[in-house]
């Protein structure tokens, strides 16, 4: 029967473009090659389980085979086969249209083809000189045929000799694709493309450490797990598997995971997958591991961007479904209806689990929060429907480690720091060390403090400030206590101008010089008993100079010098002192007056001290003074 013929397709240039196009992603042939056979072996075993074949299954592994010296790469299974009809129909009118079809389609931007999508069967040309398939269909008395194919629109069709029932497709690899003979380089696609397929994969034998070496065993290497955990019934599953799962998939990381989600969705769309909440404190632990994403347990991707919410891609762990249109481009994936609607569902999973372990088990919520925090704002900041979620449950914790939700927090401080306007004043530190001195004042007027030190706590109260209403967040260093939250009017300054400008004056001449930093002196009557000199830095600038650091195009803040408030309480003795001593003085007379005043010196490093920023020389010149003033 033998026969000879054309590909049904017009265009001659396919192989070239096929080569050309898919270059950068050649080593998916394999993939695509292993998926058609595991669905031929999955639809024999669908025939056996409805009594249409009722022939012997037996061993239905996948074998991979090289042949070094042909250079040959063969993957031969045990499914259904085709029969001659078939094989014409499928190989050389269907497949090659539909590939033709899509290139065409795509043929302006190289990309959309680049990416991942599935070129089928005609993908092993990128790689091959020659293609040949031998195959039996499992109908009975069908005879073997041999297709083959040397990368042009002929083909050739002949009868074969093939006792058994499946196709082998016989690879005859080109030169420039000569890598793909290596034991290694094919060992490590399986490893990534076929890990988790449902059919066993045998790539030789296994090896053992016998004297000194390896030796191959008679045992079949089979390289998958062909019932991995995501395709079980949860109920079935323990912890422990899950945590096994999780290091077979990232053998590399030895961290446990806080907790995981195992989806499983039938209706509108298939997915299945389980998802790893992992630890993360700083983002130098992102991307490390990533979500695979696999259709019918066949690898396709791990970069999941445009699939899921961009948060969601810190989480680790597979999804898997059928619905995902993988053979897209990128930008057409975001569009897609059933993406968008996985992606909610994800997102929705995602916050259930969340608020399931907040309201059942508070006190694991807390302690494992540290770890989530940065992905649960991620997600407020990133995803408006996860924000409406999360701020149910998501907690502010305060300088002695306590937490509060946003609901609790606000009781708990409403009544002592609601402002004279109404508006909420949340307090907190980013550091409760060089802080200290700020912290303690405010706990000491009854004020409750937040410790913000987290890398995305700055954005993340721009947001609730955003979202609330009257709310507003100030670092406990902004301003003096006795202004942190303005109450009612405070007392005026009673200082004439020219008493303001000479004392500015003198203050000023005493400030240290430093780089990237200035100070402006201020007047407050903080009472007699509030401290003479503090330094505070206004919330809005400093702020802004904290996001430029995370936030690429506000550079222009960084750039800025730091600017200090010297506030200085014109109602303190050691204050008013300096006033009266100066008062009918010639402005030349008071620079000289200031640098022999060891107590004004020894207020404004007072003042430094409690910001942290009396550093070296200053400071042991401040001990040195310390200790002669004694
Ligand atoms: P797709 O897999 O997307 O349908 P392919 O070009 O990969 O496209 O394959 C075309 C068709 O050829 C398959 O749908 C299947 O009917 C047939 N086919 C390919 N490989 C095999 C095989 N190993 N055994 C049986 N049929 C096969």
């Amino acid at each position: 029967m033998e026969k000879e013929g054309r590909i049904g397709v017009t265009t001659e240039n396919i192989f070239p473009i096929i080569k050309k196009f898919l270059y950068s992603d050649h080593e998916i042939f394999l993939r695509e090659v292993i998926s058609n056979a595991v669905d031929a072996t999955q639809k024999l075993k669908t025939l056996a389980d409805k009594g249409e074949f009722k022939g012997e299954l037996g061993d239905l592994s996948i074998r991979v085979s090289i042949d070094k010296k042909a250079k040959t790469l063969t993957i031969s299974d045990r499914g259904i086969g085709m029969t001659a009809e078939e094989l014409d129909k499928y190989i050389n009118q269907i497949a090659l249209s539909s590939a033709n079809e899509f290139l065409d389609k795509y043929k302006d931007s190289a990309n959309a083809i680049i990416g991942h999508f599935g070129l089928g069967f005609y993908s092993t040309f990128m790689v091959s000189k020659k293609v040949e398939i031998i195959t039996k269909s499992y109908k009975e008395d069908a005879p073997a045929i041999k297709w083959s194919c040397e990368g042009t629109p002929d083909y050739k069709i002949e009868e074969a000799e093939k006792k058994d029932r499946g196709t082998d497709v016989i690879l005859y690899i080109d030169d420039e694709n000569k890598e793909f003979l290596e034991k290694e380089k094919i060992e490590s696609l399986l490893k990534k493309y076929c890990r988790f397929l449902p059919i066993p994969i045998v790539f030789g034998k296994k090896q053992e450490w016998k004297d000194g070496k390896y030796v191959e065993t008679d045992e079949d290497n089979i390289i998958n797990n062909t019932n991995p955990l995501w395709k079980r019934k949860p109920s079935e599953l323990k912890d422990e598997d899950y945590l096994n799962f999780y290091h077979e998939l990232y053998p590399m990381t030895f961290d446990e995971p806080l907790f995981w989600i195992h989806l499983n969705v039938d209706y509108p769309f298939h997915l299945t997958g389980i998802l790893y909440f992992p630890r993360i404190k700083s983002n130098l632990d992102l991307q490390k591991n990533k979500i695979q994403l696999y259709c019918n347990q066949v690898f396709v991707t791990d970069s999941v961007e445009g699939i899921v919410p961009e948060f969601l891609t810190l989480l680790h762990g597979v999804i898997d479904s059928p619905d995902i249109p993988l053979n897209v481009s990128r930008s057409y994936l975001q569009s897609d209806k059933n993406v968008k609607k996985i992606s909610n569902h994800i997102t929705k999973k995602v916050a259930d689990k969340l608020e399931e372990i907040f309201k059942k088990d508070r006190s694991q919520f807390e302690e494992k929060w540290e770890g989530l925090k940065l992905f649960i704002q991620y997600g407020m900041l990133t995803e408006e429907k996860f924000y409406e979620r999360a701020v149910k449950f998501c907690l502010l914790k305060n300088i002695d480690g306590k937490y509060f939700t946003l609901e609790e927090y606000k009781t708990l401080i409403e009544s002592n720091q609601t402002d004279k306007n109404g508006t909420l004043v949340y307090l907190y530190a980013t550091n409760k060390d060089d802080q200290y001195a700020f912290i303690d004042a405010a706990k000491e007027k009854g004020y409750d403090v937040l410790l913000m030190d987290g890398q995305l706590d700055i954005p993340w109260m721009g947001l609730i400030e955003h979202k609330f209403e009257k709310t507003r967040f100030v670092r406990v260093d902004s301003d003096t206590v006795e202004h942190l939250i303005e109450k009612e009017e405070t007392a005026k300054v009673e200082l004439s101008d020219k008493e303001k400008e000479a004392l500015s004056e003198i203050v000023k001449s005493q400030l240290p010089k430093m780089d990237k930093t200035e100070f402006v002196v201020e007047f407050k009557a903080l009472g007699e008993t509030g401290k003479p000199i503090q330094i505070t830095q206004d919330e809005f600038a400093r702020r802004m100079k904290d996001m430029s650091a995370i936030q690429p195009g506000m550079s222009f803040y960084g750039e800025m010098p730091d600017i200090y408030q010297v506030v200085v309480n014109t109602q303190h003795p050691l204050i008013k002192e300096i006033v009266s001593e100066t008062a009918g003085k010639e402005k030349e007379e008071l620079i000289p007056y200031a640098s022999e005043n060891k107590k004004l010196k020894q207020m404004i490093d007072l003042a430094l001290l409690s910001n942290n920023m009396l550093k070296g020389e200053a400071l042991s010149d401040f001990i040195k003074r310390s200790i002669d003033m004694m």
